[in-house]
């Protein structure tokens, strides 16, 4: 079967209001295609300019960050509830620059994905080794360890709706992409795991991205490969050739 291509672009903690529009004005009149899904992750006070702007297009809005609750007393936090009663579609979960800044847990992750879910939103889950564990070729069981607690308690139909992106940390900003090969050999493992434990048709169904240092120059080769079903694109997403990466083919 064949899936449909994301490309997500991650604003992290970029663009005051005035430049984020500006930007979204430009980006509305180059990106236009049917071939993938796009969709800005930007800063919650943008979620709603952003969706003004993006109103009538091909691009969708996401968020960056949730909390797991549904509400409560957990001040400076945003809800999956909140972001579905604003139509957001999107919301990326676990990015490292979190797990590393914000101490966020393998299990926090996982109370987030599933509170996305229950939410009605589509979570793009982030998982990813370092440099140190690259070198020491623990890139598998991380990965694996990762991933299992990601995905725990979701069922083989929650597979075709998360999302995830392998993003080795080393690559992330750093301009050092991984190649094809590497990234290939990442996402087809993630999707054997998915294979062996919810069956060959969610394997087929989830979409998994890859993440770090993407830009117009590798995303045609990167998005090529079997495996690779789109990307999770951080600085290149705040320039006008993103539209490059866009429509990469
Ligand atoms: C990211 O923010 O998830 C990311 C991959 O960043 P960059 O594309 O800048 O490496």
């Amino acid at each position: 079967m064949s899936r449909k291509k994301l490309i997500a672009g991650n604003w992290k903690m970029n663009l005051c209001a005035k430049k984020a529009e500006d930007f979204a004005n430009e980006m509305k009149g180059t990106v236009n295609t049917d071939a993938v899904d796009v969709v800005f992750c930007v800063p919650y006070v943008h979620l709603s300019a952003m969706k003004g702007i993006f109103a009538g297009t091909k691009i969708g809005v996401g968020a960056q960050n949730m909390h797991y609750a549904a509400s409560g007393a957990y001040t400076g936090e945003i809800s999956g509830e909140m972001l579905a009663s604003m139509d957001i579609p999107y919301v990326i979960i676990g990015h490292s620059e979190r797990r590393e800044y914000f101490k966020e847990s393998d299990t926090e992750v996982n109370l987030k994905a599933l509170a996305a879910l229950e939410a009605g939103l589509t979570p793009i889950i982030c998982i990813g080794e370092t440099s140190k564990q690259r070198k020491s070729g623990r890139t598998f069981n991380v990965i694996r360890k990762q991933l299992a607690f990601a995905i725990d308690e979701m069922s083989a139909d929650d597979m075709a709706k998360i999302v995830i992106a392998y993003e080795p940390i080393w690559a992330i900003g750093t301009g050092d992409v991984a190649t094809k090969e590497q990234a290939e050999e990442v996402c087809a493992l993630i999707r054997e795991e998915v294979k062996a434990g919810h069956g060959q048709a969610a394997a087929e169904k989830i979409r998994i991205l890859y993440g770090g240092s993407v830009a117009p120059e590798n995303a045609k080769e990167l998005f090529s490969m079997p495996n690779i079903d789109g990307g999770l694109v951080g600085g290149a997403s705040l320039k006008a050739s993103f539209e490059k990466v866009v429509h990469f083919e």
